[in-house]
């Protein structure tokens, strides 16, 4: 390498039980860095590795994953463990898609083979790794930021909504009997009103915090996730008279608690945008593809036909819906745990005439690499 002047110092810590293994990575590192001294040590063990940890700091830690002393991924967690704001690069005598998937998973910033290795490779890795960890740690730092302001917004948020209704509740007592129309309906209006906020703050919290979750894929029956929202929604199903049809229903790889949200605010939905009928919502499943399609179908109001695509973004309802509570929030967080799911979510409707839900899940082990 010509501009060696450019080039940054690091301190690696380089975890390589093979002697002969660390001597030739070792003069490969030295090709690009002899001139800015970057300082490399060498341990032969994670044991070795920990206690040199516990005293010094490294820029970056390149981790033989060939270990004889410990299987590669506990290597990896145990070192990360001890360091987690260092990069990790892992070294690996083969290139095995699945260990070198399950490595950037559990979170080293790079895998590399022994055999490609040459000195522009590792330094370029080095440098690379260092960066995509710094990336990282700000976004994490930025998503907890994020996190804790919504939690805190949603609690300061709600406490005055608590004291409005409380408020208007001691006054209606007191001074009911003396007030008119229209100052007594407007008091009277006052906890709905608090309480359709409090709902809004509570979809948005909900909302905001769907983002910091990481998928729990299991093979999960669909029919335990509609029968826990339906126990959820209970009071509306019974209120509102509904009869649910479940047809025959394909098992998935899903996130359980995400795919019972999904069928709350699908069947929740179902229950509400009725007019003058009791609600009928049947849920069947088919085979299309790779995809397992769910459709959830009602026989409400129905949506016209150029609301069908804005109605499934944050906050926005059809025009026909004015008559019904809501925030807006319901379908925007099943598309995202849809999306999420690499699936997708749409809606086939007639106003008068019911609608029908359709959303995708990859079939179990369909999903790809991402
Ligand atoms: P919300 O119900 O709280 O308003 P959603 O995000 O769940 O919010 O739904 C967005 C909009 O889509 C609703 O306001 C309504 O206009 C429409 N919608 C959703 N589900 C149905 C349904 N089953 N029948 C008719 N309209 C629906």
């Amino acid at each position: 390498m010509n501009n060696e002047k450019q080039l940054e110092k690091f301190d690696v810590l380089l975890i390589e039980e093979n002697p002969t293994h660390a001597t030739l990575i070792i003069d490969q590192w030295n090709t690009v860095n002899t001139a800015k001294k970057s300082n490399v040590t060498h341990v032969r063990s994670v044991t070795d590795a920990l206690d040199s940890l516990k005293t010094n700091t490294f820029s970056v830690l390149v981790l033989d994953l060939d270990s004889s002393e410990t299987p590669a991924i506990e290597s990896l967690s145990q070192i990360l463990k001890a360091s987690p704001a260092t990069p990790v690069i892992a070294l690996a005598t083969t290139d095995e898609d699945a260990l070198s998937t399950e490595v950037i998973q559990k979170g080293a910033q790079d895998y590399l083979i022994k055999a490609e290795l040459t000195g522009p490779i590792l330094y370029r890795t080095v440098r690379h790794a260092i960066e995509r960890k710094k990336q990282l740690i700000s976004l994490t730092l930025h998503n907890e930021n994020l996190q804790a302001f919504a939690q805190a917004a949603s609690h300061d948020l709600k406490a005055p909504l608590g004291n409005i209704k409380t408020i208007s509740q001691i006054v209606l007592e007191e001074a009911g009997t003396s007030l008119e129309y229209p100052v007594l309906e407007m008091l009277r209006s006052l906890p709905v009103i608090a309480n359709r906020l409090k709902k809004l703050i509570d979809d948005l919290l909900r909302f905001s915090l769907l983002g910091h979750k990481s998928l729990q894929l299991d093979h999960i029956s669909l029919r335990s996730s509609i029968k826990i929202a339906c126990e959820f929604l209970e009071e509306q199903i019974r209120n509102q008279g509904a009869t649910i049809k479940i047809g025959p229903l394909d098992d998935v790889d899903a996130d359980a608690a995400l795919m019972t949200t999904v069928f709350q605010n699908l069947i929740g939905n179902a229950c509400k945008y009725v007019k003058d009928v009791s609600p009928v919502i049947c849920i069947n499943t088919k085979t299309e593809g790779r995809f397992v399609v769910t459709m959830v179908q009602d026989n409400g109001i129905g949506i016209p036909e150029k609301e069908q695509q804005r109605i499934f973004e944050p906050l926005k309802r059809a025009v026909n819906a004015s008559d019904y509570e809501g925030t807006g929030l319901g379908l925007s967080m099943v598309k995202r745990i849809i999306e999420a799911h690499q699936g997708q979510v749409w809606v086939e409707s007639e106003p008068g005439e019911g609608s029908t839900f359709f959303f995708t899940i990859p079939q179990a082990n369909s999903y790809t690499a991402s």
